[in-house]
């Protein structure tokens, strides 16, 4: 009876904080949006408001495998999420950070790929592509089918690959700041990393743009690899007159 409180506590805390995160960041990005090109969002409020719904919903769904990992980690001994920098050497904290990145950018691909099946997308993946364009606030906005593989990535992986604690913290962050900027409607990274060789491997809005557009290709998250080795790679998307703007409202 204690432990399901305790856990219960965990789950409801990780979901705030994944609410709360959602919120703050989205809505940086959205204001940051609003002073850089003040006429992007117009006529999208209720989209908008579709999205911040759908995404408060995820944040629960990824809540709650977290904050039940969270509380076996403290009080269980579960994962393999170590607080001792000197557990494992120092060069293993950017190395987990890239498997991690890579790992989840593989389970990525190849779920969002079968959620493009026709019967998948009608189930779970629509709701992510009703945005049209999508904003700031799309960045969690997901069915609950959708939200469930994405919640449950990382959870796993913290029994499998070693991580410290801190490193984890990075990895949700990029994830957090990728799955924001990806969705914003512009180009957040210069034009010379997005064009040149950093550009061909590493996904940015330019190219998850192209995705909301053509819908078939582009179903990477963070790198290219995938979609460059599976031949469902549709290249950069074209914002218009170069600026970082869409040329259609
Ligand atoms: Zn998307
Ligand atoms: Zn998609």
């Amino acid at each position: 009876m204690e432990y399901a409180l305790t856990v219960l506590l965990s789950a409801l805390a990780m979901t705030l904080i994944v609410g709360v995160r959602y919120l703050v960041v989205s809505g940086a990005f959205a204001w940051a949006t609003r002073v850089k090109y003040p006429k992007l969002y117009a006529g999208l409020e209720p989209q908008m408001r579709r999205e911040i719904g759908w995404s408060l919903a995820s944040a629960a769904i990824y809540g709650i495998p977290a904050g039940i990992v969270a509380w076996g980690w403290d009080s269980q001994g579960w994962t393999l999420i170590y607080r001792n920098w000197s557990e494992h050497p120092l060069w293993y904290v950017p190395l987990s950070i890239v498997l991690y990145l890579i790992a989840h950018d593989s389970w990525f691909y190849w779920t969002h790929r079968l959620m493009h099946r026709p019967w998948w997308f009608k189930k779970a993946h629509a709701v992510h592509h009703e945005s049209r364009p999508p904003t700031a606030w799309a960045a969690m906005s997901f069915h609950p089918w959708e939200a469930l593989t994405g919640a449950l990535i990382i959870p796993i992986l913290t029994f499998i690959i070693p991580i410290h604690v801190g490193a984890i913290g990075v990895v949700l962050t990029v994830m957090t700041v990728m799955g924001v900027t990806n969705h914003m409607g512009w180009e957040l990274f210069p034009r010379f990393m997005v064009n040149g060789k950093l550009g061909k491997w590493l996904i940015t809005a330019t190219h998850h743009q192209k995705h909301h557009e053509a819908y078939r290709g582009n179903y990477g998250l963070y790198f290219r690899f995938w979609d460059k080795i599976c031949g469902t790679d549709l290249g950069l998307g074209d914002w218009g007159n170069g600026a970082g703007t869409r040329n259609s409202t």
